[in-house]
Formats: C-alpha cells, sequence, structure tokens
C-alpha cells in the first residue's frame, strides 16, 4: 500500500525525549499525546504517518544549541569537544528521560519495542514503536553494572559516545571540512563494552564515533555494523559523515546506515541552513544505495535535535519525503525499504529475535 502516510516511516533517531526533558520533563509529559510545539508529537505522528523509531536518551552538554547552530552556519568551522560528563552525573539525567519514555507508554503515546516482533506488531496496529537507545554512555560505569540493569529495562541501542569523550571513546567534533579521523580510538573500557554489547545483543551506535573508533567497533563486534543517523562523506566533506571505506566495511557486515536530516551533514557546504531542496537528501540515498546496496539503507532523521530542511520541518512533513521519492523513481518495494523494511532486517538480526 503507498498512499501520503503509508509506508509507515519508522528512523534511527530521535530527540523527542531530550525535548520533553527541557519541557516541563516527567510533569509535562502529556503535551506529546496532546501535540506541542515539537517536531514529533502523536497527532503529527497520525498526520504523516511516523511509526516511531530509535528514541535517544541524551545527556546535554551545557552548551548553548543557538550558539553551537550559529557557528555551524559558516562557511567553515570546528567546534571543540564539550567537557566530559562524569557518571553521577550523567546517571539522575537517564533515568528522568527513561521515566518519560515509560510514562509516553503508560499514556498510550507509543509502545517500547523489545524485539523486531514488538516494532512489526506495533506499526500494524498504528501505534508508534519506541527503541529504548542511549546516545553517548556517560550513564555507563566502567564495570557496566548499569549497563545490564538499563537492558534488564529495556535498552537496546547504545552509541559509547556523542560527539563528546566518555571513558569508552571519543566521540567525532563538528568540524567541516574534515575527514572523521580525529583522535583515538577504543579505550580498554570501550572494548568490553563492544564485548559485553554483543553479548546482550544491545545495538552499538557508530553515528558519533571518530574513525579511529570506528575501525575499532569493527574489528571487535560480531554484530552488523550500523550507523543509526549518518550522512555520505563523498558528498558532504563533514566530520560527522561516513566515508567510502566505512559504508564499505558496513555493507560487508550487513549492516545499515540511516540517512540524517540534519542540514549541515545534507548540504555540499556543509552549512547549518535549512533551504536545502529534497533532491540533496536523495543524492546522499543514491550514494548509499550505490555503496551499500538496496537493503542496507534507512532513515535517520534527528527530529528535535537538528535543523532539517525546509518542507520537512516535523514529522507531519513526511509525506513529502515519500512524495520525493516517488518523484525521483523509485518503486514501491524499494521506498518501503528504506521507510522501515531495511531497520527491521538489521534490528531481527542483532536482536536475534
Ligand atoms: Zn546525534
Amino acid at each position: 500500500m503507498q498512499t501520503p502516510t503509508q509506508p509507515a516511516i519508522f528512523d534511527g533517531h530521535n530527540d523527542a525525549l531530550l525535548k520533553l526533558f527541557k519541557n516541563g520533563g516527567l510533569a509535562n509529559a502529556a503535551q506529546f499525546s496532546n501535540g506541542y510545539n515539537a517536531a514529533i508529537d502523536v497527532p503529527k505522528s497520525r498526520a504523516g504517518g511516523f511509526g516511531g523509531g530509535f528514541f535517544a536518551l541524551y545527556v546535554p552538554s551545557p552548551l548553548d544549541l543557538a550558539t553551537k547552530f550559529d557557528e555551524m552556519s559558516k562557511a567553515q568551522y570546528d567546534l571543540p569537544l564539550p567537557t566530559p560528563i562524569p557518571v553521577e552525573q550523567a546517571l539522575p539525567v537517564v533515568m528522568h528521560q527513561a521515566a518519560i519514555l515509560f510514562a509516553l507508554e503508560a499514556q498510550g503515546a507509543l509502545r517500547i519495542c523489545r524485539s523486531a516482533a514488538d516494532i512489526r506488531a506495533a506499526l500494524a496496529a498504528g501505534q508508534m514503536a519506541a527503541i529504548f537507545h542511549i546516545e553517548g554512555a556517560e550513564a555507563i560505569d566502567p564495570e557496566l553494572h548499569n549497563l545490564d540493569v538499563l537492558y534488564h529495562a529495556g535498552l537496546r541501542s547504545l552509541g559509547p559516545v556523542w560527539s563528546r569523550s566518555t571513558i569508552f571513546g571519543h566521540g567525532v567534533p563538528f568540524r567541516y571540512p574534515a575527514t572523521p579521523d580525529i583522535g583515538p580510538g577504543l579505550t580498554d573500557a570501550g572494548k568490553r563494552l563492544v564485548k559485553r554489547c554483543n553479548e546482550l545483543r544491545i545495538l552499538i551506535d557508530l553515528s558519533h564515533l571518530n574513525e579511529a573508533g570506528f575501525w575499532d567497533v569493527a574489528a571487535q563486534s560480531n554484530a552488523p555494523l550500523v550507523a543509526t543517523h549518518s550522512n555520505a562523506h563523498a558528498i558532504c566533506p563533514h566530520a560527522r559523515n561516513l566515508t567510502d571505506r566505512q559504508l564499505d566495511a558496513i555493507r560487508d557486515s550487513d549492516g545499515l546506515v540511516g540517512v540524517n536530516f540534519a542540514v549541515a551533514f545534507l548540504r555540499e557546504d556543509g552549512r547549518m541552513l535549512n533551504d536545502v531542496p529534497l533532491a540533496q537528501m536523495l543524492r546522499h540515498i543514491d550514494h548509499m544505495i550505490e555503496r551499500l546496496g538496496e537493503d542496507r539503507v534507512g532513515l535517520g532523521s534527528d527530529y528535535d535535535g537538528a535543523v532539517v530542511p525546509k518542507g520537512l520541518d516535523t514529522v507531519a512533513d513526511l509525506p513529502n519525503l515519500r512524495q520525493a521519492m516517488v518523484d525521483h523513481g523509485y518503486d514501491k518495494p524499494l521506498i518501503a525499504k528504506i521507510c522501515h523494511e531495511n531497520w527491521l532486517r538489521v534490528l531481527e538480526k542483532t536482536w536475534g529475535e
């Protein structure tokens, strides 16, 4: 079936929990169901056919997003990595955001999915499917006790770093133009983290790792390599994007990349300006299909965490993206793969169910 709101779009990254955390937190979680000034809420999701995705728990650095976006609108930039955040500071934030996620499930806004079968059931029921994901492992202790506890609470995906250093590794800075080859790889604790994630079958997200960290995960992990929200460096030479060599390694592992809507990673000039035609996003998807094949490309919107193209401002605008794919000549099976089927395939393989 293909209507303006079908197939459902299930994607690799959103910051809806951060948005709620900053807008009154748990006490105001009901605004997600009622609708509020955000890219993702229940009414907009119904209107646009948003099926959910990876809901990131993320500890914000004390830096002003407006200043960051302002700096990134320039022709060149090199933002330093923010200061590391100790576990005792990170854990309460992650607990609060987890509580928001559970509250959203309790109010019937979404279903927390622990298997691909859960996601299929949620999508079939027209329910938003949510993966409990942590972006940046600051809340995990070196002994990994918190990892085990969070897994039992529903955690199924983890980025060892955001663009910041942790005890596990080092993030890639927001630098343009630049390659992702900036800084050292995983620490010994980071290698233990990869091993434990493999044992628990928690997906390891490569999106904010620098290149050395990427290759360390590729060498250590027995799971498909996944970058939940990253774009093609060959089209936009931003440090946050993936080189063709990295894309080839993801293909060889039968992994997946979710194409990011953030304009700084889409535009050839790397600038954080939203006048980006959807054709520019299609260029990235074309390149990914060329390197990865049709089965290893998905979406990773970054909604509520990034500046996105005009005309794709919220999930209610997702019909414009489906239409752009039709206009670009993609056939129905390919559009269904990009919208959610490829994500389901790689999650089933990673989680084993
Ligand atoms: Zn991110």
